[in-house]
């Protein structure tokens, strides 16, 4: 199974809708550090790369967490300004914002970051090819924000029509490069088994077969996906706290499991050998 790794690099509290209002940001304690080391360390031990999203805010605050990732080898995406939910934003607001989160993100890598990722994967279908045209005039040519899973919040995509990353233009138009997230057909429903709450709490046996049965899905984790000692949110229900803490097992041991198991790709890794592949194909087609 082809599975590209991905890091999305919020603060614990950002959440759709939010639970921490804006100007309170500032003042809230990062728990980030020790999850993002981690995960370094287990793609050094794994030999692979990751993309991680980060959120503007985030970039823009602690810009050497930004360094470290890209020093280390990976790559630096973005994954807006404050994690707001897309649907909620016009097109003129998410254009500011993913503009003004993009040179945060920029900043601190010091360098061009080319990936995006909506805020839990918050693009509304009937809108998507409208936003990833705006995010191709902002200068991005990777997106991997179409979930083809029921969510809570996103998602919805056809599975039919996203079953592979590769270029947007016969489904929206866009020479984008998508990385779209699958859901995993279980129990009559479409699940994002392979990130977040569901894979902390999927036991490894279920991600061992998943993992023969699957060809491609996309792993996407959170720092506080590795925080056992998660406080609580502000202004959440007990139901939305036991929801993040709930897990089984490590989740390090899930993620070194399906490492050593699968061909394992960051989104750039990913785009640069698809360009390669289409160069090939234009040559043959060329020579014949
Ligand atoms: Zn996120």
């Amino acid at each position: 199974m082809l599975l590209v790794n991905t890091f999305d690099v919020e603060p614990w509290w950002a959440t759709v809708p939010p639970c921490v209002p804006d100007e309170a940001w500032d003042g809230m304690a990062d728990r980030s550090v020790a999850p993002i080391r981690d995960y370094l360390d287990l793609c050094d031990a794994a030999g692979v790369r990751c993309t991680f999203f980060f959120v503007g805010w985030y970039a823009q605050r602690f810009p050497e967490r930004v360094r470290e990732v890209v020093a280390r080898g990976h790559e630096a995406g973005c994954h807006s300004m404050r994690h707001r939910d897309i649907a909620t934003l016009s097109d003129a607001e998410f254009v500011a914002d993913t503009r003004e989160a993009k040179s945060m993100v920029e900043d601190a890598a010091g360098r061009e970051v080319i990936a995006y990722r909506a805020p839990s994967f918050s693009f509304p279908p009937e809108r998507a090819a409208g936003l990833v045209g705006m995010l191709w005039e902002l200068g991005f040519r990777i997106d991997s924000s179409i979930s083809t899973a029921g969510r809570i919040h996103g998602g919805g995509f056809q599975k039919s029509r996203f079953p592979a990353p590769g270029p947007l233009d016969d489904t929206l138009g866009s020479p984008m490069f998508e990385v779209p997230v699958p859901g995993v057909a279980l129990l009559g429903r479409e699940l994002q088994l392979f990130g977040g709450g569901y894979l902390r709490l999927a036991p490894s046996f279920l991600l061992n077969r998943l993992v023969r049965r699957e060809t491609y899905q996309v792993l996407y984790v959170h720092p506080h996906d590795f925080d056992s000692d998660l406080p609580d949110l502000p202004n959440s229900s007990p139901l939305s706290n036991m929801r993040r803490r709930i897990r089984s097992g490590r989740l390090q041991d899930k993620v070194l499991m399906l490492f050593k198991q699968c061909e394992v790709l960051s989104c750039g890794e990913l785009f640069e050998r698809s360009k390669l592949q289409m160069q090939a194909a234009h040559t043959e087609v060329a020579a014949v």
